[in-house]
């Protein structure tokens, strides 16, 4: 055992002159060189790939690597022949002239380690290739895109399990980042392993300061307000479930004297951009958000993060809070919870979710807006908006737009576009009518309508379809300013206008009885559970009284975490470093 440990120690050094093993790689390699099969969870840059690699060195025969990463293979056995380790790569960019030298060498034992792509496992031939090679482990990167469950799946790795039947059975290694228990736990399904070593290492974040703190809602913006005083000037992230609340928190903390910007889906592309430059410049000290906030942020300084609401999933809670403290300095998380937060994710889930019934009954309708289309148009244009409405209970429009998500992907209708279509604008008096209405100090107003007049006299009075973004440039106006001038022109009732309308252009393809329409409603009836199930998990870390970093890393499968020492249990009533955020509240 010892002299293992040595000669692993030793590849170590000769192939890639590293020291020690990071957290999990000796777990995982030990179990892979007892022949069980592995299953491997380290965060992205944890150093998977050397669990494959290293055993690859001892192991007898080949190993095969799946990834569907195809375009980071050659870069992979690159920078494996450059640390004297001979591998090879199998996918679709190379020649058939190549993919059989290659086979050749694989046959004569001339490589270590060889990537494929798992398409390859549907070529017949290249499979009666695979079993006249000796395969020792087969190693699954990615292995999360088995699951249904992950953002990720492959229909392609569903045929993994046959595959490893197909290279006689040999150890099985499956690499993910993803720390989810069903992710996980569908991987092990999925692959047919009956008993199988789990390895999970390397998600603790020492120095993050875990809280929660069970409150009211009309106490939390207060609260919020005194966590940031807390440490003046520090960087940090608000995260708010909705983006009214987003504006409403902005505003707040602004009278306060904090500098915040807020971030939502529903901001335009050039704000956004401007919103995350202020912060990540230091401009903005907070940024207040939805979860639309923090893919692609590389702010290492952030000090806090703090949930004004509940997230749906402990996974979504630790992803947006894990942000803090990515320099390695003490960092606080505070999660404000008031009961009624359920009922914000219970809207979200069941925007998700939609029942049936509702699944039918906006079928019926886009039938019935399809039969009653103008004769020429071959698709209809409607916002979810406007169907919502009709619907014999009114549905919020993520809930249509999941609805029309599933018919879409049953192949019942599709979505060519969204469309935008012009706004309209008439006079509705004369030119001097209208300039001697507006009020003298409604000085914008006055301003806009004289240029309106200057450039579009003629147009206006005959009634004109126009883009606000056009007009807005050739005015040197901004677009809103514009579009408000003229709806209060619109409120004076100096000019009809409609405004720009944005639609859906939805085009039916199967018409059938709603009744008939063949979907799997089981699964979507699990699906829906599965988001509760989750949500009361969430709920569920609020309430313990067990070290908080500890209980996620349990929830994650990482069951020798070790207590932090330093979130609101462990420290229990001891002060933070924030004001009194725990046994005050
Ligand atoms: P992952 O696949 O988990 O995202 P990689 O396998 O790409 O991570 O490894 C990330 C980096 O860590 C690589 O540069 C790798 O060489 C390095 N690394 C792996 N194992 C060790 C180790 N034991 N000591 C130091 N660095 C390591």
């Amino acid at each position: 055992m010892i002299d293992k440990k040595k000669q692993l120690l030793e590849l170590l050094k000769i192939h890639f002159n590293y020291g020690s093993f990071r957290p999990g790689q000796e777990k995982a390699i030990d179990s892979i060189l007892a022949g069980l099969n592995t299953i491997t969870v380290l965060p992205t840059g944890g150093g998977k790939s050397m669990i494959f690699q290293l055993p690859s060195l001892v192991l007898e025969g080949v190993t095969l690597v799946v990834s569907p990463l195809i375009a980071l293979m050659k870069d992979q056995v690159d920078s494996l022949d450059r640390v004297g380790i001979p591998a090879t790569f199998i996918n679709s960019s190379i020649s058939l002239q190549e993919l059989n030298e290659r086979l050749d060498k694989i046959r004569k034992s001339y490589y270590r380690l060889v990537y494929i792509a798992p398409e390859r496992f549907y070529n017949q031939s290249f499979v009666n290739e695979l079993k006249k090679i000796k395969i020792s482990l087969f190693a699954i990167d990615e292995a999360h895109c088995i699951s249904q469950w992950g953002h990720d799946f492959r229909p392609s790795y569903i045929r993994l399990k046959e595959a490893i039947k197909l290279c006689g059975s040999p150890t099985v290694v499956a690499l993910t980042a993803t720390a989810t228990p069903e992710v996980r736990e569908d991987i092990a399904r999925q692959l047919g392993f009956k008993d199988y070593e789990l390895v999970i290492s390397g998600f603790a974040r020492p120095n993050l300061q875990l809280a929660a703190v069970v409150t009211s809602n009309n106490r939390k913006m207060d609260y919020i307000l005194d966590a940031i005083n807390s440490q003046p000037g520090a960087s940090g992230i608000v995260y708010v479930g909705t983006r009214s609340k987003v504006d409403e928190i902005v505003e707040y903390l602004s009278d306060n004297g904090v500098s915040a910007v807020s971030y939502h889906a529903g901001i335009d592309s050039d704000s956004r951009g401007w919103v995350q430059e202020q912060f990540m410049q230091g401009k903005a000290q907070v940024v207040v958000a939805t979860n639309a906030f923090g893919l692609g942020i590389n702010k290492k300084d952030i000090r806090f993060v703090i949930h004004h609401d509940l997230p749906g999933t402990l996974e979504a809670y630790y992803q947006e809070a894990g942000r803090a403290g990515r320099d390695g300095l003490t960092s606080y998380c505070i999660l404000f919870y008031s009961p009624s937060d359920r009922y914000l994710q219970e809207f979200f889930i069941s925007g998700d979710n939609p029942s049936p019934s509702m699944i039918k009954e906006v079928y019926q309708y886009l039938l019935d807006a399809h039969a009653a289309r103008a004769e020429n148009e071959n698709s209809i244009l409607i916002t979810y908006a406007e169907i919502g409405k009709r619907l014999s209970e009114s549905a919020p429009d993520m809930a249509i737009g999941t609805v029309v998500k599933i018919l879409e992907k049953e192949g019942y209708v599709s979505r060519p576009n969204e469309r935008t279509t012009n706004s309209y604008i008439q006079l509705l008096c004369s030119w001097e009518e209208l300039l001697n209405g507006i009020s003298s100090r409604a000085k914008v107003q006055l301003a806009i309508a004289e240029k309106l007049k200057e450039k579009y006299e003629e147009k206006m009075l005959q009634g004109w379809q126009f883009s606000l973004e056009e007009v807005a440039i050739v005015l040197h106006v901004k677009k809103d300013v514009l579009n408000r001038a003229i709806k209060k022109l619109a409120e004076q009732e100096l000019v009809t206008y409609r405004p720009p309308f944005k639609g859906t252009e939805i085009r039916i393809l199967k018409i059938v009885d709603p009744e008939d329409l063949s979907l799997d409603f089981k699964a979507l009836e699990i699906k829906a559970e599965h988001a509760r199930g989750k949500l009361n998990e969430m709920e569920s870390y609020v309430y313990s009284n067990t070290c908080r970093q500890q209980y996620i890393l349990k929830y994650f499968g990482e069951h020798d975490a070790k207590t932090c020492g330093c979130c609101d249990n462990c420290l229990k009533k001891e002060r933070m470093p924030t004001k009194n955020y725990l046994g005050d509240y």
